[in-house]
């Protein structure tokens, strides 16, 4: 199937003819086209959103709402149909994009339809001088949203859903990899009424499309979720233009258990905390570290529980573990099982590709643990992204808290343990801009979300991203006695 660009609420081709080729991952073969889109494609997408700005800022509370409400709707009814859609274009399995993708891309429209009624600012009355500060919030004008390929939609709307709820029109990029889902999404807003030209839904390469919105001398704030190096080259592109950033990097979080967790509990989420969507979640625990005493009963339960998970075609009911994102990316992963054996790693489990009957050309990769015996190690330090973890014993809570810090990024981290005191302690000095205790991925709409260190800038979630999606401009009055 061959997508197209939204622009301006239409369908179009890329001005230059040029398309590129979308894989199936899980079948290893080329099943459609999507647009190469130029600088000038990017031009004609701002020109709709700057057009449409006018209008959109100044609809009502209740109308922009409602719009995002029926958006919200009709992710929901087409549920079946977007969640099959993903699979096939992510390798994710059906069964995690029915529960978790598509609804949680309905739930951002809905959270983000309810937060606007309720969005205020502040005003401070300054008693003495007889003067009033009122903040105002206007929204920002044409803004740009770029998002990853581990969860397509999720993502996308995560970003998209504030921007406009906040009054801004919006040229969006998805990752090239992972573009279908996006492009549905097209189709939903014009059913759902919003109008043409507020959001605008680009196809294309990073380094052309994306690279075009992000030195875009006119959108004035760009929302980024992906790797960090790409964070930091869109950080050096966009900083000196005082544009506004909000970037969500990687991670390379860990899981810390200890002894006196619930141990069924802390030993299910752990499975799925390190495999779920093949490991590429940004939030996956990929350092895995356990109190000694319980270390080696923990190592032979994880291996037995992650024995039984069965990677497979994402479209069969059983399948746990489905297809890497695509060839470059499985190769990158398993390159670093060839550097855990250089560097003295035991593998534990897995560690080789998946043959998968009927889909021999599938991505497939066994879920992979792998034991370490220092922090140090690359498998330790680097964002692997995929389904491999590591495991380690620690000794001391000093000890833990010490490994658990020493990385250049800061995103997630849970924690296992019954102790309050030690809870306490540790959620205040662990370098991460969420902390979960005896849960994984337990999200609240409502909270700040982002990371330290080389995990991000800014945050986004709740208040947070309208904050980020509008800009302060604060008002004081002055009051004179009355001449009488
Ligand atoms: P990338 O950084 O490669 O890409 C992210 C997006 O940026 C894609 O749409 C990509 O386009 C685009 N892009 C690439 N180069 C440029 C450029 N020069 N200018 C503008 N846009 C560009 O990340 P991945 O897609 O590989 O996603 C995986 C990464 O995302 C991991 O590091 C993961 O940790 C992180 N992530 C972070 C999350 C968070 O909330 N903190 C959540 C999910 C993922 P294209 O794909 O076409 O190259």
């Amino acid at each position: 199937m061959n997508i197209k660009n939204y622009i301006n609420g239409a369908f179009l081709a890329p001005l230059s003819g040029n398309y590129i080729d979308n894989y199936n991952p899980s079948k290893g073969v080329i099943y459609g086209q999507i647009p190469n889109s130029s600088k000038e494609d990017v031009e004609l997408a701002y020109q709709a959103a700057k057009d449409a700005y006018p209008s959109w800022s100044n609809t009502t509370l209740e109308e922009r709402s409602s719009i995002l409400s029926k958006i919200a709707q009709l992710i929901k009814e087409k549920l079946d149909f977007l969640a099959e859609a993903e699979a096939k274009d992510n390798g994710k399995p059906l069964s995690l994009a029915t529960a978790i993708d598509i609804p949680r891309a309905s739930s951002n429209f809905q959270f983000f339809a309810n937060a606007i009624t309720q969005f205020s600012s502040e005003a401070y009355e300054s008693f003495g001088l007889n003067a009033m500060n009122f903040t105002l919030r206007h929204p920002i004008g044409v803004v740009g949203c770029i998002s990853p390929w581990n969860l397509p939609l999720y993502l996308f709307t995560w970003k998209i859903a504030p921007a406009i709820a906040a009054g801004n029109c919006v040229v969006a990029k998805p990752s090239e990899v992972t573009p279908m889902t996006a492009y549905l999404l097209g189709e939903i807003c014009n059913e759902a009424g919003l109008p043409k030209g507020v959001l605008n839904i680009v196809h294309g390469l990073g380094t052309t499309t994306g690279q075009a919105i992000i030195e875009h001398p006119n959108i004035k704030a760009i929302s980024f979720t992906g790797g960090s190096t790409t964070g930091a080259h869109i950080a050096r592109t966009a900083a000196p233009m005082f544009k506004k950033l909000s970037l969500e990097l990687g991670g390379k979080n860990p899981n810390i258990i200890f002894a006196d967790c619930n141990y069924n509990e802390m030993l299910a989420t752990t499975v799925r905390s390190s495999f779920a969507n093949q490991g590429q979640i940004c939030l996956c625990g990929s350092r895995i570290f356990v109190e000694e005493s319980i270390y080696e009963r923990f190592k032979k339960d994880f291996i037995q529980k992650v024995s039984e998970l069965k990677v497979g075609n994402p479209f069969d009911e059983d399948t746990n573990v489905g297809a890497l994102v695509s060839k470059a990316h499985l190769e990158k992963v398993i390159s670093y099982i060839n550097i855990a054996e250089e560097e003295g790693g035991r593998i534990l489990f897995g560690g080789k590709k998946v043959e998968v009957i009927g889909s021999e050309q599938g991505y497939y990769l066994q879920p992979t643990i792998i034991e370490v015996t220092d922090n140090k190690c690359k498998l330790n330090q680097e964002e692997i992204f995929g389904p491999i973890v590591t495991i380690m014993p620690f000794k001391t809570e000093a000890e833990v808290l010490q490994m658990a810090n020493d990385v250049t990024y800061g995103l997630s981290a849970t924690l296992w343990t019954n102790n309050l005191n030690r809870t306490m302690q540790m959620t205040k000095q662990i370098e991460a801009g969420i902390v979960w205790v005896n849960t994984w991925l337990l999200r609240d709409l409502r909270t700040p979300f982002g990371g330290m260190k080389n995990s991000g800038v800014g945050r986004e979630g709740g208040f947070e991203a309208l904050r980020f999606f509008t800009e302060p401009k604060n008002v004081c009055i002055k009051a004179y006695p009355n001449p009488s």
